[in-house]
Parts: structure tokens; sequence; C-alpha cells
């Protein structure tokens, strides 16, 4: 048995033969022409069979996956007429009296390598995509079709790279899962992937690809990003065993998915999913949650080497919000400091830094990282239903010091003549003691409280949540943060607010009903436990005594 190390970028296990993935291999050649015009008739034919395709790729991929992700394959029939890549070709034809094939490939390659070489990871991503239209148009030139078709029995598809068009092409039916040598976890093909609900890894490196063979048995382990090659006994009966407790868990989701969030009794609640990227999307689609209770805006600084700009970061909010279609997205403002340290911003080290310079301390210290990521928000609220809500939060001031930069950053961005939605929703985490104790002085000036257990808990009970020698006080029933979660609760309500948890503990069905008397509107759990959540509250019944 060999093992790799990849990304895992579905989280599901399979374990099957493997078919190496061939393209159609198109040898281009540089050829003279005497005749350039007529190598440009050749290519506007080919660019029109190519556009054809991909039109019907496109309907295929909007019954598979959805218009959003659909959307890829719109931009690629717009790549294929746009003017600089266009110009660049027929100028290449023209001047160097060279044949269409050979024209395309070389502008593609250029393309290509320009994306590659842009800082933005997003941007380095579309290299991809221009690769692929380059090279379905010399196919259509060649007169060989790029669809590809996989084998009978379910396969493995082992390859260097998937182009997005090649994947949705692909037949769902034969594929147990995608393992690619190469591949980019924000490419197109690792959000396909995902979205079509294959388990599969990319990244696993040429050298995986020189080592497998067609036939070759393999277990895609797409949570943990293993790939294992030729698996002993031993392996594999774990591994079914690990593929039937998912499948267990698949048919309790079919079950209830689309169901509603009512208890017996008629109480209403909204269960939304925690993410941490644009990765995680699918997954909080395909588990039917609510919405989005909090987007850790921080990982986008923490998978930086620099300050994300503006940009960037509108970018990635416009998506999540694009992908959620109108349901709630509430994004938390960085929490970086504690245990998620970024170099780049060169914070002194400190003794005690979960009571130091962290989250909302930060931002209110460095008012240009704030600024920034504000204005990046509310232009990207004109896309969705967005809330905003800010972390580790202790009193008065701090709240008032925030909606006083809000407030100059939209000035700012109407003073600019840009558009920003006037339903953004502003939120606090209540994540100290001193938030709950204070809740009623802090009601007012928000429109929702979302519960941080995790720091509320670590706080209340003096217990660092990192230090596994302190769990066995870490009680996280403790009365303490039960009467804290209840206090700010009554409080919220008293003042209009609405009030959530997306800490872990709001995942914990013991305490389901406990949260629901306490008159708890939202609990925002990881997208894996949205399903395990409904299935409490459904059974849930408050018409009673307390159970
Ligand atoms: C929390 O503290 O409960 C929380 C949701 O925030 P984080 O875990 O990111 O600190
Ligand atoms: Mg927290």
């Amino acid at each position: 048995m060999e093992r790799y190390q990849g990304k895992g970028v579905y989280g599901a296990v399979a374990y099957g033969r493997i078919s190496v993935f061939k393209r159609q291999d198109i040898q281009v050649k540089r050829e003279r022409t005497d005749d350039p015009a007529a190598e440009l008739v050749r290519l506007e034919a080919a660019k029109a069979i190519a556009a054809d395709q991909l039109r019907e790729i496109y309907e295929k991929a909007l019954k598979e996956i959805g218009e959003t992700n659909a959307q890829i394959f719109e931009i690629h029939m717009m790549m294929i007429e746009d003017e600089d890549y266009n110009e660049a070709i027929v100028e290449m034809i023209n001047s160097q009296q060279v044949n269409a094939e050979y024209a395309v490939a070389v502008t593609g390659d250029n393309f290509a390598e320009m994306f590659s070489s842009m800082d933005d990871s997003y941007m380095q991503a579309r290299s991809a995509d221009v690769k692929d239209i380059s090279n379905r148009i010399i196919a259509c030139l060649a007169g060989a079709g790029t669809d590809v078709k996989s084998s009978d029995e379910k396969v493995v598809i082992c390859v260097d790279d998937l182009a997005p068009s090649e994947t949705v092409s692909l037949d769902k039916e034969k594929v147990l899962a995608f393992v690619t040598a190469n591949g980019s976890s924000n490419s197109h093909t690792a959000i396909l992937a995902r979205n079509m609900n294959i388990p599969a890894i990319i990244g696993l490196g040429e050298e995986f690809l020189g080592r497998i063979h067609d036939g070759d048995m393999a277990v895609v382990n797409g949570f943990t990003g293993e790939f294992l090659l030729n698996p002993d006994e031993k392996t594999v009966i774990a591994v079914e065993k690990k593929r039937a407790e998912e499948q267990e868990k698949r048919e309790l989701l079919q079950k209830l998915k689309g169901k509603e969030n009512v208890t017996i009794d008629g109480r209403r609640i909204n269960i939304f999913a925690n993410i941490g990227s644009l990765e995680n999307i699918g997954a909080v689609l395909l588990n039917d949650a609510g919405g989005i209770g909090l987007f850790r805006s921080e990982f986008i600084y923490l998978e930086s080497s620099d300050y994300p700009t503006e940009e960037e970061q509108f970018r990635i909010y416009k998506r999540v919000l694009e992908s959620m279609a109108g349901k709630k997205v509430i994004i938390r403002t960085l929490d970086i400091g504690a245990d998620k340290q970024c170099s780049y911003f060169g914070l002194k080290k400190e003794d005690n830094p979960a009571l130091g310079l962290r989250a909302i301390r930060l931002c209110l210290s460095r008012p240009e990282i704030f600024e920034t990521q504000l204005r990046a928000l509310y232009r990207a609220s004109l896309y969705g239903n967005l809330g905003i809500m800010f972390p580790m939060i202790t009193s008065v001031s701090e709240v008032e010091e925030i909606l006083k930069r809000c407030d100059s950053v939209k000035a700012e961005l109407s003073a600019c003549g840009i558009e920003y939605s006037d339903n953004v929703e502003l939120g606090i985490m209540i994540e100290t003691p001193a938030a709950a104790i204070i809740s009623d002085l802090l009601a007012p000036l928000v429109d929702f409280f979302s519960i941080g257990t995790n720091d509320l808990i670590q706080y209340t009970l003096a217990c660092d949540r990192q230090n596994p020698d302190v769990e066995q006080f870490c009680s996280t029933h403790h009365e303490a943060v039960l009467r804290l979660i209840e206090m700010s609760a009554e409080n919220a309500h008293k003042y209009g607010s609405w009030i959530g948890i997306c800490g872990e503990l709001a995942a914990d069905t013991s305490l389901t009903e406990t949260f629901l008397r306490m008159g708890i509107d939202e609990l925002s759990v990881s997208p894996s436990f949205v399903l395990k959540v409904r299935d409490a509250v459904r059974n849930t019944n408050l018409s009673g005594g307390k159970t």
C-alpha cells in the first residue's frame, strides 16, 4: 500500500478501481500558411462550434450544479469572444502567417501564464479556464470532440488536472471520485466536485501520476485528503465501515431535507451553518442550512501572505452572498489574535494572547484594516442578504465606535457614488461575560446577538480552550454559562433584537430544548450538523413542562 497526501475538496470516502484519464491528444504543430484569410475563416467556424458545445455544457451544468456554479461556462462563452484574446490570435495568424491551431495554442499559453503570475489566487485559478477554452477551440479546429467518456464501471478518475468543462462532461454515474495531481482548491474543478458531491482530492503531486496504473485499486478520503494506492484488506474493511456510516447519515439527510425547523408544538427557528471559506458553501447547500450564521472571515487573512485587498475580499463576500441566493449570510469581521496569529500583522508577543489585543480590539486600534474590510462588506451587500457581526465585545463604547466607523464607511462610499444595501443587519457576538452582563445596554444598539459559546465558556470558567489539561474544568453545561445565555436572550428580545448561538454548543442536541425555551431564534452549526439539529428541534415539544 502506498500513501499520498493531497487536499480533500469534498468530504466523502470512496474505494474503487483507478481509471487514468486520457485526453484526445492533439499535437499542435506550427505550420506556415500562404492564406491567412482562410485560417481566419477556419478559426471563426471552430469558435462557433466551441460556443455551441459550451452552451450545451452550460445547460447540463445548470441542471446538475445550479445557476451560480454553471456561470463559469457562461464566462467561458464570453472568454471565447474576449477582444484581447481574439486580437492576439488574429494578429499572430496574420503577422506570422501561421495555422490557426498554433496561434490559439500560443495565445492560450500566454494568457494562462499571465493569469497564473497574478498575485490574486482567484485570478491565478482562471489560468485553467483560458487553457480549457483554447484546447476546446483547437479540438474543434482538428474536428475532434472534447467530451470525455468514462469507463463502464464506476471508477476513481486520476488525472494531472481536470478542466471545468471536462468535469461537467463526465458521466457522474460512472465516477466514484476525482483525484488530481495539480489544481487549486479555488479552481472551478474543485468547486464543481464539491457541488456535485463527489469525493475529491487535489494536489497529490506529479509523482503519484507516475505510480498509478489503470486497474489499480485506491481509497480516496476526501475528508483528510489521503489517497491510498492498492490498500491492504484491513484498510479496505475500515473504509467500507466508514462508507456505511456515511450512507446512514445520508439517509437521515434525505429524510430531513426540505423539512422545516419546527417543534412539535409549532415553534420555528432558524438553523444556519458556520463556514471558514467559500469552499464550505457546497456543504452548506447540501445540508440544507437556512443561511450562514457565522463566516469566520479571519481565514481569508490567515490563508494570505499579506493583507487581503478590498477587491479580493469584495469578490469573496460577493460570491458567498450570491451562492446563498438571498438567504441570510452573517459575516464576522476578522478575529485575529489569540490562537489565530497572522505574521504580517506584526503583533507583539503577548503573555496572555486570549486576553490580549484580539478581534475587535485589534480592528479598532488599526482602523485602516477594519475599514478596508467594512468597505468590501458594504460593497458586497448589494448581492444578497448580508449581516455583519463583530467579535469579542466587552463594552458599550466599543459598539458605539463600531457603529460610527460603519457610518463613516457608508458615507465615504456614497460620496464616491458606490452603492450598498440599506438592509445590512449589524450584530455583535456575546462571547465575554461582560457582554452578557451588560446585554441590556448593548441590545438597543444592534439588530442581533450571536453567542460565541467557545469563548464564553473559556472566559466564564477561566479555562483556556486550547489547553487539554484544563478541559475537565471546561464544563460546557455549567450553570453560569447557561445563565449568561438566558440573560442575553431576555435582553435581546426586550429591546427588539434577535439572538442566535454560533459556538459549538449550538450543535449539542442535549441542550436544544433548553435553548428553545430560552427563546433562542437561531442556531448556527457546522454544515454537517444542520440536519442533526433539525431532527432535535422537530422532536422537541415546548408545550408541556420541562423534560
Ligand atoms: C465562539 O467563540 O464561540 C465563536 C463562535 O468564535 P470562535 O470559535 O471563532 O472564537
Ligand atoms: Mg470566539
